[in-house]
């Protein structure tokens, strides 16, 4: 009984900075199943000049969001796989409405569904500071001010309406991204239940 409720289909949503990927790695440990970060997914196209690296780029680079139908297609390529068959901890997907619709697609023709929604919460101040300092640790081309600014608000635009949609499905659960990784990491396991 007790390990059916553990939650295995994941979306982890919030701002740039709130520590989604961070949070991700330590669940995704935690949980036993795979992390998918479509961030991560992308930057390595970059580095490795791959073609969706290459089509991926130029829209990191000014802060905006990939292309639904690239984004779309990779993910789908990457759920299909066989790790994810028993589960997974979706970081940075779905991040507007489409996707959204394209993912509920692709679970309904495997018979899954997605299991909950952690919304990961900080407020601006905090995160533009933490998302400053990143960029002095990690020199990520799209952690300059302007660029952060630019994806902040493509967040609140674009993805933001998203945690209103969950909510409205029953899928929505709120923790505070504030305070120590370890703290945060608690309380996410408490929220999950
Ligand atoms: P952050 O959450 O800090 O903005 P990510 O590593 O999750 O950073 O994403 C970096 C960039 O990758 C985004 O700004 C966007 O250009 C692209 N990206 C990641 N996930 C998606 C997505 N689901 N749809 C479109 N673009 C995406």
């Amino acid at each position: 009984m007790t390990e059916s409720a553990t939650p295995s289909r994941i979306i982890l949503i919030g701002p740039p900075g709130a520590g989604k990927g961070t949070q991700a790695a330590r669940l995704a440990e935690r949980l036993g199943v795979p992390a998918i970060s479509t961030g991560d997914i992308f930057r390595a196209n970059v580095a490795q000049r791959t073609e969706l690296g290459q089509q991926a780029q130029r829209y990191m680079d000014a802060g905006e969001y990939v292309p639904d139908e690239v984004t779309n297609a990779m993910v789908a390529d990457r759920l299909a796989a066989e790790d994810a068959s028993g589960g997974f901890l979706l970081d940075g997907y779905p991040r507007t409405e489409a996707q959204v619709a394209e993912l509920d697609r692709m679970l309904e023709s495997s018979g899954a569904s997605i299991d909950v929604v952690l919304e990961l919460t900080a407020d601006t101040d905090e995160l533009v500071t933490r998302l400053l300092g990143r960029a002095a640790e990690q020199n990520r081309s799209d952690d300059t001010e302007p660029v952060i600014r630019r994806r902040l608000e493509v967040y609140s635009e674009q993805t933001a309406p998203l945690v209103t949609l969950y909510d409205e499905r029953g899928l929505l659960v709120r923790v505070d991204g504030l305070g120590t990784v370890d703290e945060v990491t608690q309380r996410i396991l408490d929220a999950l239940g």
